[in-house]
């Protein structure tokens, strides 16, 4: 699902659609910018609960050079 248009997580900067439409269900086009799914499970206040945000392309870099975010795979534009 798109998420609704939303600032980044961190520096709340305005991310905007390439497109105005999704061109995938994969897919949310966003400028220079990524998806954040967060998901909540037991020992959380918010257990049960699932959030979605966006987070802008300096910041997620920023996150990953200070080893905050970790890399999972890289996937493939012709699915999995
Ligand atoms: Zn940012």
């Amino acid at each position: 699902m798109r998420p609704p248009l939303t600032p980044c997580l961190i520096c709340e900067k305005a991310v905007v659609y390439l497109w105005s439409k999704d061109q995938s269900e994969r897919s949310t086009n966003l400028n220079s910018a990524s998806d954040v799914k967060i998901t909540a499970w037991y020992g959380s206040s918010f257990d049960m609960n699932e959030y979605q945000a966006v987070i802008c392309d300096d910041c997620l870099d920023e996150a990953i050079q200070k080893r905050r975010v970790a890399f999972v795979r890289e996937h493939s534009p012709f699915g999995e």
